[in-house]
């Protein structure tokens, strides 16, 4: 019998397998993977967070007409005496906002002209009220102005028939202000992409109900359906499953009917009861299993009944941290978002960090008092307080590296990833 060395290291790679990396993972979800909702026609009011199905164009020109920028006094530029102090007489009336004034403006005269309001024939420049002094029927200012200073250009700001927004994009509150400024009222966004969770662990329990000492709370399930939410996505509780294969197999079922992409914690290992892992390979469409993360490793990307299914691990920590570098881009393109690149900061680490090659490491970092990279002080992906503790995530390389304090690294809040 030859006992094998102590090998002391729960990440090491077992030889012989297949460790995709996560750049391929992620090109996979990327090809793999398409909308796979419908779509429907929705007003501005309720838009924000809504995924633009079809790209969209300008219907009207922003400004539609040259107006004021300021309140002051219109007047036509070329007009203007060559002097030190201008002092040009007042037409009567005025141009308000919604109130344009119908007349012309005669040559070498101004009009009170008010922020807003239509520019009237005859004028090209305003001069700023606090600029000028009254004096009877007319008004006086110090020369200097610029030609067509203090006013706004039909469509300076966009032009009619121009493209606003791609197919993909997420519409923010700011964006359906220039969707309304320009004429549009209506969108065509995705419907919203629903999302079933399932736990499975023979010693979970759900937290509020009584546990015996050697069982323990669900911790995934409350986590993983509030990212799906805090993400825009519509969440469904798929239930709790023991370690038996029969349960298991059930409660995917139900799931791909009610939901269009599954999230299951747990069991996504090769052990005697990963039953995750053997459903996913054996009765669904097993896509890819073991990938070169930490935390991480088990990770499952399979079809159950032509449904998108992520086998994330059980561990809390590697769970969050696989659902954010996984779940997200995965349920974006599903919900027929665009995947952009994940931004970050590269700051100064004041940690010290020794890093094998061969997988991409993520560890649970949060910015100090001068912007500078923190980590927390255990790896261990049973840590939830480590999770709790962190603002972000610090992402190494996937290939070998030293970090010494002060050395750049790539800091990604979590704010970055929609929470
Ligand atoms: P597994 O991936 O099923 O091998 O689980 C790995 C570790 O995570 C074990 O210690 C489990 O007890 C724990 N675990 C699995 N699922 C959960 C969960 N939903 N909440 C908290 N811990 C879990
Ligand atoms: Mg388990």
């Amino acid at each position: 019998m030859t006992v094998p060395p102590l090998k002391n290291n729960c990440f090491a790679m077992p030889a012989g397998v297949e460790w995709t990396p996560v750049d391929d993972a992620l090109k996979q979800i990327k090809n793999g993977l398409h909308p796979v909702v419908g779509q429907e026609s929705i007003t501005l009011e309720i838009a924000a967070g809504r995924i633009l199905a079809a790209s969209v164009t300008a219907k009207r020109n922003n400004p539609p007409m040259a107006n004021s920028a300021v309140d002051g006094y219109g007047f036509c530029y070329n007009d203007l005496p060559d002097k030190e102090i201008i002092n040009l007489p007042l037409q009567a009336g005025v141009s308000a906002a919604g109130k344009p004034f119908a007349g012309q403006v005669n040559a070498g005269s101004a009009l009170r002209i008010l922020t807003g309001a239509i520019i009237p024939d005859g004028v090209d420049t305003v001069v700023l009220e606090e600029d000028v002094v009254i004096a009877g029927a007319s008004i006086a200012f110090r020369s200097g102005l610029r030609k067509g200073a203090n006013l706004r250009r039909a469509a300076e700001d966009v032009a009619v028939g121009q493209n606003i927004f791609e197919a993909g994009h997420v519409l923010r509150p700011q964006d359906l202000a220039l969707l309304a400024a320009t004429a549009v009222h209506k969108v065509t966004v995705y419907k919203r992409l629903k999302v079933a969770v399932i736990s499975t662990g023979t010693e979970l329990v759900k937290v509020g109900d009584a546990a015996r000492d050697d069982q323990i709370f669900d911790a995934n399930k409350p986590m993983l359906l509030n990212m799906i939410r805090a993400w825009g996505f519509d969440a469904v509780d798929g239930g709790h499953f023991m370690d038996d294969p029969d349960l298991i197999r059930d409660g995917f079922n139900k799931a791909a009917q009610n939901a269009d992409a599954i999230f299951v914690s747990g069991g996504a290992s090769a052990g005697d009861e990963d039953y995750v892992s053997k459903l996913l390979k054996e009765e669904g469409a097993l896509h890819t299993w073991r990938v070169a993360v930490k935390p991480g490793r088990p990770i499952a990307m399979a079809l159950w009944g032509g449904v998108p299914t992520f086998g994330f691990p059980g561990n809390p920590v590697a769970a969050f941290v696989c659902a954010l570098i996984f779940g997200l881009p995965a349920l974006k393109t599903l919900a027929g978002q665009a995947v952009l690149d994940v931004q970050s900061f590269q700051v100064p680490a004041v940690f010290q960090k020794s890093k094998k090659a061969g997988r991409r490491e993520y560890l649970r970092a949060r910015l100090d008092a001068n912007g500078h990279a923190q980590v927390f002080k255990s790896e261990g992906s049973g840590r939830i307080s480590g999770l709790t503790w962190s603002d972000g995530l610090v992402e190494l390389p996937d290939a070998a590296a030293e970090i010494a304090v002060g050395d750049m690294v790539r800091y990604i809040p979590y704010a970055f990833f929609g929470i």
